[in-house]
C-alpha cells in the first residue's frame, strides 16, 4: 500500500477541550491504522468571533493509505461523534478535524480543499505545525512552513501560546 504524509489541524473550545482533542486522537489513531505524530498543544484566541471561549490547538502527522476524501471523511466522522453540532463560521466547537496538508497534493473541490486555504494566515495551524515540519515546503508556495510563520503579523503570532504536551487520556 502506498502512504501519504498527510497534517491535520485540530481545535476545541467547548468543553473539556483536552479531553475532546485526546478523544480525536485516539479514534483518528484507530480510523487510520497508523500512529498520530502529535505537536504540542497550544492555547489560541479565538478567530473572527471573539466572543467565545479560547481554543485549543494541535497539529498532527499521519502516515495514512486514505485517499484524501476518505480522510476527509474519517475526519468528519470524528466530529460528529464528538458531539460537534453546525454554528457559524469561526463558531464554537467541541472539536475541528482540519485537513491541513496532504503529501503535496493540491486538491481543489467544493467540498475539500488542500492544502487548507486558511493555512497561510492562521498562527494557530501553522505554529503547532512548524513544530512538527519547519522546512516542509507548502505546495503551491513554495516556502517553508517555518517561513510561513514567520511572515505573520507579531499580533497573530502572539495570539498562540504553547501549553504542553497532550495529555492521552
Ligand atoms: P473551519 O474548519 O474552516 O472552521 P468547518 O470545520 O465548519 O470550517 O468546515 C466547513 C467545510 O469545509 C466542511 O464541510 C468541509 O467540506 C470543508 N473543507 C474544505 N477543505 C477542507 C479541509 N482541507 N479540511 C477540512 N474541511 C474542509
Ligand atoms: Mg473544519
Amino acid at each position: 500500500m502506498t502512504t501519504v504524509e498527510a497534517y491535520l489541524g485540530l481545535g476545541s473550545n467547548l468543553g473539556d477541550r483536552e479531553r475532546n482533542l485526546a478523544s480525536a486522537v485516539s479514534m483518528l489513531d484507530e480510523r487510520l491504522a497508523a500512529p498520530v505524530i502529535l505537536s504540542s498543544v497550544y492555547e489560541t484566541k479565538p478567530w473572527g468571533y471573539a466572543d467565545q471561549p479560547d481554543f485549543l490547538n494541535l497539529a498532527c502527522r499521519v502516515e495514512t493509505g486514505l485517499k484524501p476524501e476518505a480522510l476527509l471523511g474519517a475526519a468528519q466522522e470524528v466530529e460528529r461523534l464528538l458531539g460537534r453540532v453546525p454554528t457559524f463560521p469561526y463558531g464554537p466547537r467541541a472539536i475541528d478535524v482540519d485537513i491541513l496538508l496532504y503529501g503535496d497534493q493540491v486538491v481543489d473541490t467544493p467540498e475539500l480543499r488542500v492544502p487548507h486555504p486558511h493555512l497561510i494566515e492562521r498562527a494557530f495551524a501553522l505554529s503547532p505545525l512548524a513544530e512538527l515540519a519547519p522546512e516542509l515546503l507548502h505546495p503551491e508556495l513554495g516556502v517553508s512552513i517555518r517561513e510561513l510563520l514567520e511572515r505573520l503579523p507579531r499580533a497573530e503570532r502572539d495570539g498562540v501560546s504553547i501549553v504542553g504536551p497532550l495529555l492521552r487520556r
